[in-house]
């Protein structure tokens, strides 16, 4: 297959997983996936959680370059793990058209690090440790268990799959940050040694790929050296690791057309290591950093103060509930709303008369905006 962007969605459009969809992902939904694997695929059990869920780990290929992927290591951030998921139906495509990736690559996923996080719907684990602070103490079964694999397997590369916030976007354009990347430091002085060149050129073939439909829309991370964050440990040990962020794209809650872009930037990557572009200098630092800057909406004052509006996503049963929270209160002319009204006669307080306070739960403006989303 052409691995152009185009081409990699119109697959995945009507090739993606679809028993799994929208923001909650835990065990009980991809165990039956697993089972249903082909036999392209070697399952293992690694380890178990703080709660004594497993963790698995999924291999298959039969090439020389050896790719370790996790996902869902936050347990909130499920986009990449359908993801994932979306890749083992490209490896079986009935038109091959990813024969490739199994010709020139092993590679072991670890689809849910975190599956206790996953159940609960946290980016921490059961014993509220955050996995990627825990590089170096290893405190956790988790941790361990991907130490351990990175330890055994001795990868070429490392993928390391995050989903980041709604507050992501860049101040100057007023555009959002759909997907981003970085290339972690391995050493305080931020030295773009070999393996760390390697990861920022493997990002630069990404973006260039991304960019014919998310042109302005890519981001790349701060790269401020923290040695207890996996990837940093993993650069530090010499493997060229490569964290993506799987963002938000208007209206998309659900994180489903991000999905679409993180199986291409997987693909691509991929495809980037496979033609050796690696060694292909990039230019990983046009790649502008991205700030925060937005929020869910913005009840825009022309009179006085705007009012910031971010949804707190709480579980209820199986589903994820998108609360509108006042967050801010104040001048907000640097800021971006992913939905903007103009509120310019109503002021600041609510239909009871009630001033509105930051922490506020605000569903509706004047009885007559509604703030909620359904999905
Ligand atoms: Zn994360």
């Amino acid at each position: 297959m052409n691995l152009q962007l185009e081409n990699l969605l119109d697959w995945h459009k009507s090739n993606h997983q679809k028993v799994i969809k929208g923001r909650y992902i835990n065990l009980h939904q991809i165990e039956p996936l697993i089972d249903d694997l082909s036999s392209s695929f070697k399952i293992s059990v690694l380890g178990h959680s703080v709660e004594e869920r497993p963790i698995y780990a999924i291999e298959f290929g039969q090439g020389k370059i050896k790719i370790l992927m996790w996902s869902q290591m936050h347990g909130n951030e499920s986009t990449t793990t359908k993801a994932v998921f979306d890749l083992f139906k490209a490896v079986d495509d009935a038109d091959k058209n990813f024969d490739w990736v199994s010709e020139h690559f092993t590679i072991i996923i670890i689809p849910m690090l975190n599956p206790d996080g996953a159940q609960a719907y946290t980016r921490v684990n059961a014993a509220q440790v955050d996995l990627n602070r825990d590089a170096q103490d290893l405190t956790q079964p988790e941790s361990q268990v991907l130490a351990k694999i990175f330890e055994d397997f001795k990868p070429d590369y490392c993928f390391n799959l995050h989903g980041q916030r709604t507050i992501y976007g860049f101040e100057a354009s007023g555009a959002l940050s759909v997907l981003s990347f970085l290339a972690p430091s391995g050493d305080e002085g931020r030295s773009v040694t070999l393996s760390r060149k390697r990861a920022m050129n493997i990002i630069s073939h990404i973006y260039n790929g991304l960019n014919p439909q998310l042109s302005g829309k890519i981001g790349r991370y701060d790269d401020d050296f923290n040695l207890n964050c996996t990837g940093d440990t993993f650069m530090a040990a010499g493997i060229p690791t490569i964290l993506f962020e799987a963002g938000h794209y208007p209206d998309d809650y659900e994180r489903e057309v991000t999905r679409g872009y993180v199986f291409a930037a997987i693909s691509i990557a991929l495809a980037g290591i496979a033609l050796k572009k690696e060694d292909v200098d990039g230019d990983y630092f046009k790649i502008p950093e991205h700030q925060k800057c937005f929020f869910d909406i913005i009840l825009r004052n022309s009179s006085g103060d705007d009012i910031a509006v971010q949804y707190e996503e709480v579980l209820q049963g199986n589903k994820v509930l998108f609360v509108p929270k006042v967050s801010q209160i104040g001048d907000l002319d640097r800021f971006f709303g992913h939905k903007e009204i103009a509120i310019s006669s109503a002021g600041l307080y609510d239909e009871e008369d009630k001033k509105i306070e930051v922490g506020d739960t605000l569903t509706e403006w004047n009885n007559s905006i509604d703030l909620t989303i359904t999905l």
